[in-house]
């Protein structure tokens, strides 16, 4: 089976072609990523109006670029997938006109896939590893602990109830005069920092359960440097360094305790990261400590499959085919999708 994947739910812009044959592992055969993070530069964050633009204008050179670098054409796909949401509308929406653009051409089946379950079935994609397994979802937008029981079958164990991980690392860059994306310039400068200087919050440690809250933890970083500047005239290279530190500290202590519960309560084989933030070696080593010694392997995808592509969308339309089979033209892209249907509503979707 060899499909095609769209993604258009933030600010990149993807395609990519992935092929399983019976008893291989899976393959990427290509794998295109148009970011935009220039284009966002100036506005501290992504305008959905600038995001939307750009879609349209690039997904069709996307696709073009994924199937010549992959050497094949349309006549040689099994299907198109396609992210229906959720997230940014006019950027969803750009995607799903596209592959029905395409469907409707060649007669292709088309699937309509969830961006969360994309990244959750990322895993499968880069190892071989069986249902279920333990999902810890942080990037710029989410956060949540999912348990993977199929392709089409997840149950959302708790996440954050107001901002996701990478959207703190992103404030916290900004209030300290540091580029975006933050996540990276912030683990940069933690590296020389002392995270044990300041006392900063682990929010919801003390309750049950996973959820998870990071709000009052970014609030407290700003009061921190308010102070600091009030004190020494302005913030200097040193308490800068420690503040990331001991922001970067509070967050890995965070998904630390509440992976170790969810685990505790599903003891599963596997535990996946994905997403942005997983890129962050203090938090990659922790989780990884938390797995060694126990039954449980912990894996973290390569970082070109953790954040945003369209290989992971190809990759769970494979998956998705063979269970629910293909969407119709009248799929509808979604703003809002919670992946677990007993979710009232997707919390800790900051955006
Ligand atoms: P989503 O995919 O949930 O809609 P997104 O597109 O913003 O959100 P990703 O592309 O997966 O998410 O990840 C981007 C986020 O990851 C940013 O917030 C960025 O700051 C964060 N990030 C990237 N590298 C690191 C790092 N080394 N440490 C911490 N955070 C990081
Ligand atoms: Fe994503």
């Amino acid at each position: 089976l060899t499909l095609l994947g769209i993604e258009s739910s933030c600010d990149d812009t993807a395609a990519a072609v992935v092929r399983r044959r019976a008893g291989a592992a899976p393959e990427i055969l290509s794998s295109v990523v148009e970011g935009q993070v220039a284009l966002h530069a100036d506005f501290g964050g992504v305008v959905p109006e600038i995001a939307a633009r750009a879609h349209a204008e690039r997904i069709d050179l996307c696709v073009e670029r994924a199937l010549a670098a992959a050497g094949l054409g349309l006549a040689d796909l099994d299907g198109i997938a396609v992210t229906a949401g959720p997230g940014l509308i006019g950027g969803v929406l750009s995607g799903v006109m596209c592959a029905k653009g395409l469907a409707a051409a060649t007669g292709l089946p088309l699937i309509g896939v969830n961006h969360l379950a994309g990244h959750a079935l990322t895993p499968r994609l880069t190892d071989e590893i069986a249902y279920p397994y333990l999902m810890l979802l942080v990037s710029g937008g989410h956060c949540q602990f999912l348990r993977v029981d199929g392709p089409d079958d997840f149950i959302r164990l708790g996440g954050s109830i107001d901002d996701a991980p990478g959207e703190a690392f992103d404030k916290v860059a900004k209030v300290l005069g540091l580029p975006q994306p933050g996540g990276p310039a912030v683990q940069a400068e933690a590296a020389t920092g002392d995270a044990k200087r300041f006392a900063l919050p682990r929010p919801l440690l003390d309750r049950p359960g996973c959820d998870m809250s990071f709000s009052g933890l970014k609030t407290a970083v700003l009061r921190q440097r308010d102070a600091l500047i009030a004190e020494h005239g302005g913030l200097r290279r040193q308490d800068r360094a420690d503040l990331c530190a001991g922001f970067q500290q509070a967050v890995a202590d965070v998904l630390f305790e509440k992976s170790r519960r969810a685990l505790a309560a599903h003891p599963v084989q596997t535990f996946a990261v994905a997403g942005g933030v997983a890129a962050n070696t203090e938090i990659r080593a922790r989780l990884q400590a938390l797995c060694s010694g126990s039954e449980t392997v912990f894996l973290a995808p390569p970082l070109a499959l953790c954040t945003d592509n369209a290989a992971m969308i190809a990759w769970a339309g494979i998956e998705q085919l063979a269970t629910r089979g293909p969407d119709g033209l009248d799929l509808s892209a979604r703003p809002r999708w919670p992946l677990d249907r007993t979710s009232p509503a997707l919390l800790g979707s900051g955006k």
